[in-house]
């Protein structure tokens, strides 16, 4: 699915509901010839078409729809832009101290532990991202807006699961990384107590900062 398919499945909705203006049904025929992804949500939509409520049209117009979750969309794009620069940043200088993280920096079994969780981490990282890429993509046929509100609530769900769990891995990090990491002594309490409030910090930010973005970003969409 390119983004640009993103736009085309509100001209689907449109269409189903006989709102679609002539120009831009020459628009969508165009962009259906080239898109397998397209043709197929047609052709989901005709099939559904018969068992479906009427939908609420969305407030303030279809047009207006689209230039919000356009405008939703360009901002996630560059978060996430963002996001993978810093993650490659972050894996660089990993690599970089690669040598002294291996057997160093964790012991053996410690080591294990934290990979197990690294991953699961991921994982679910990795469905919170997809989650995020398919914001305001709309299911086939289904009310747009109800669509929308599904979606982010997933991502409210996603970041409540980071904002809990976050904290908690680092603070096992904390007390289970080897003293060769964090020194012995008072420096060794202060590194790990660091780390502590580095995880805190971050599930404050997820609460009162990510979350309440989030739900202004979908009042923005609902066109509240
Ligand atoms: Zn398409």
């Amino acid at each position: 699915m390119t983004e640009t398919c993103e736009r085309w499945s509100i001209a689907l909705e449109q269409e189903r509901q006989g709102e679609l203006a002539p120009e831009e049904r020459a628009a969508l025929e165009r962009h259906l010839a080239g898109c397998a992804r397209c043709t197929a949500e047609r052709a989901d939509i005709a099939s559904l078409a018969e068992g479906l409520a009427a939908p609420v049209a969305p407030g303030g117009g279809w047009d207006d729809l689209r230039s919000r979750i356009e405008r939703v969309q360009r901002r996630r794009q560059r978060e996430i832009g963002i996001g993978i620069a810093a993650a490659v940043a972050v894996g660089a200088a990993l690599l970089l101290v690669r040598g002294k993280l291996v057997g160093t920096v964790f012991d053996p079994f410690g080591s294990g532990l934290v990979a197990g969780m690294t991953f699961a981490i991921v994982v679910a990282g990795g469905a919170v991202w997809l989650a995020a890429r398919r914001t305001a993509r709309a299911l086939p046929g289904t009310d747009l807006i109800a669509g929308i509100r599904r979606q982010y609530d997933r991502r409210i769900r996603g970041t409540r699961f980071f904002a809990l769990w976050g904290p908690i891995y680092l603070a096992f990090l904390a007390v289970t990384a080897s003293p060769r990491l964090f020194g012995t002594g008072t420096a060794s309490v202060v590194a790990r107590a660091a780390l502590v409030a580095v995880a805190i910090v971050g599930a404050f930010n997820a609460w009162f900062r990510v979350i309440p973005k989030l739900r202004r970003e979908l009042r923005e969409l609902e066109g509240k």
